[in-house]
């Protein structure tokens, strides 16, 4: 199972974005800046563990795009 991490920075949007730990995203924000969330069998249950953290939550359109839903 991958593992996944959120921005704790919010994007312009107010959205946080949450990425794939695995270095296959282009635009990953700083380590400083990255939540873990732990391994996730799917980016829905990844996106759905960072939402009880930040409830503005949302895939990332270039690591995990079927999650990106905004
Ligand atoms: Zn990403």
């Amino acid at each position: 199972m991958p593992s996944y991490y959120v921005n704790r920075n919010q994007q312009p949007d107010g959205f946080h974005e949450v990425h794939i730990d695995d270095h296959s995203c282009p635009f990953p924000p700083e380590y400083a800046n990255r939540a873990p969330l732990g391994q996730h069998p799917n980016c829905q249950s990844a996106v759905a563990a960072a939402k009880r953290q930040y409830p503005k939550s949302d895939g990332c359109a270039y690591c995990v795009p079927n999650c990106h839903t905004r």
